[in-house]
């Protein structure tokens, strides 16, 4: 990144080169309105920082410079200003902010502060997808838009932009997706921009809630109003300056950071508060919440649901003998093996202790008697910490035409592995309900 420093003083012209230079900046420095304006005309800067006086004039002169060249207009300007009681609307020229001279701690930590908010490329981190027929217009939004960092699509027609739009991955921060549509309402297909803003906004997952930027070439009332309610998020009209464009694109971008971050927590607290922390497996919360769900839909569609209770044999003595710790290690070996044991539709949850509850659905009592022998198996087979370990496993089975909630099946299956320990363990026993 580079930056031009335009200061009068000394010290403050080392004390930016520093703080700059710390940054990340190179820095071309000078203390004139004439050197200032050579620079400026010969380098593309990330980044001014001028100060209210200049060796030949104020500070001011310069910025109006840098405004009227164009290649600086969505420049940061950092303005430098002994006097207290100024503030940037005082100023007659476009200045991002302010910098009070008074203390050399504050003015660094204020500029750091600048920096970050304006000038961090995660800031400038998105994929945007850019609709206009305007071959003009388009290549002008696309230079703008390239010297940012944004990943831009362009399509001319919303025909072309929906279908990209509409293959693209839904929800994750951690996928890649859309960040930001920018689509004209005017476009040279059968499809209006309007039209393409409808089909978004209708889609039921993530992709639906991109925000969106219309591009207008009239501004009126209903216009507005139309586009607002079509779920709009802003809208510009031509012709665009360079700079609101940035300036708004980053406000959408950043809004749907932190909604994608609330998103995130959402789904963690979630994963947290229905999940096992030792054994990744369901927890009791969670089975209890889905189970009358499960069995519900079961009969409402006619499929026979099973359920497996499994108990490990003489847990106590793996923990009297080996402690607490191994006996962790044993109940997450054996929470691993259920959760790949199992299909996609089936629900393995850790039911308390070292007992554990699958719920799974289109599997009738043979089936079920079936999955239980070969898990007691595997269980058997399973050595955990170099242990050899068992489990007693009773089985229960609703039928899709049978009466009964998840309490009738899961105490059919607990009495399954009750008659199983007093048969002698590390056995299947089936239970009608
Ligand atoms: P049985 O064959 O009759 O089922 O005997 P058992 O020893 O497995 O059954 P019991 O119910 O007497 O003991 C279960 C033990 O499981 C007692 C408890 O300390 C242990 N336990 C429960 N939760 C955990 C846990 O999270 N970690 C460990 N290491 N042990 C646990
Ligand atoms: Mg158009
Ligand atoms: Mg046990
Ligand atoms: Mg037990």
């Amino acid at each position: 990144m580079r930056a031009l420093i335009a200061e009068n003083s000394r010290l403050y012209r080392q004390f930016l080169d520093n703080t700059l230079g710390q940054q990340g900046f190179e820095n071309d420095i000078c203390d004139s309105i004439a050197a200032g304006r050579d620079f400026l005309d010969a380098e593309q800067y990330d980044l001014v920082c001028i100060n209210h006086h200049l060796d030949d004039g104020p500070g001011e002169d310069l910025i109006r410079h840098l405004n009227e060249s164009g290649r600086h207009a969505a420049t940061p300007i950092l303005f430098l200003s002994n006097d207290k009681s100024l503030v940037r609307d005082d100023l007659p020229v476009r200045v991002d902010e302010v910098v009070h001279k008074f203390n050399l701690q504050q003015i660094a930590d204020q500029i750091t502060h600048f920096v970050e908010i304006h000038l961090d490329p995660v800031f400038f981190e998105g994929r945007i997808l850019f609709v206009e027929d305007s071959e003009s217009i388009a290549e002008a939004i696309l230079g703008q838009l390239e010297q940012t960092g944004y990943r831009v699509s362009h399509f001319v027609t919303a025909e072309d932009a929906w279908r990209d739009f509409e293959t693209e991955v839904s929800y994750g921060s951690d996928l890649d997706a859309y960040d930001l549509v920018i689509t004209d309402v005017n476009l040279a297909g059968q499809m209006s921009g309007q039209d393409l803003i409808g089909l978004i906004r209708r889609l039921e997952d993530a992709r639906g809630f991109v925000p969106i930027i219309a591009i207008t070439e009239e501004n009126t009332a209903e216009l507005r109003i139309s586009l607002y309610q079509q779920g709009v998020n802003d809208f510009l009209q031509k012709p665009i300056l360079a700079q609101e464009l940035l300036v708004r694109i980053s406000n959408q971008i950043t809004n749907k950071r932190l909604l994608d971050k609330v998103h995130d927590i959402r789904r963690e607290l979630y994963a947290l508060a229905t999940t096992d922390k030792l054994t990744g497996c369901h927890n009791r919360h969670s089975l209890m919440e889905f189970s009358d769900k499960f069995i519900a839909q079961a009969q409402r569609h006619g499929y026979p649901v099973s359920a497996l209770v499994i108990d490990l044999d003489h847990f106590k003595s793996i923990n009297d003998q080996h402690g607490h710790a191994v006996g962790d290690i044993v109940l997450q070996e054996v929470g691993n093996l259920l959760n790949r044991s199992f299909r996609e539709g089936d629900l393995v949850a850790r039911f308390g202790g070292e007992e554990f509850v699958v719920l799974l659905s289109h599997c009738d009592a043979a089936f079920a008697v079936d999955k239980a022998e070969s898990l007691r198996v595997e269980i058997e087979a399973l050595n955990p910490n170099d242990l050899p370990i068992t489990a007693s496993i009773g089985v229960s089975t609703l039928g899709g035409d049978v009466a009964g909630d998840f309490e009738a099946l899961f105490s059919g299956a607990d009495k399954g592995v009750y008659e199983a320990k007093e048969k002698g363990r590390n056995r299947v026993v089936f239970r009608d309900l």
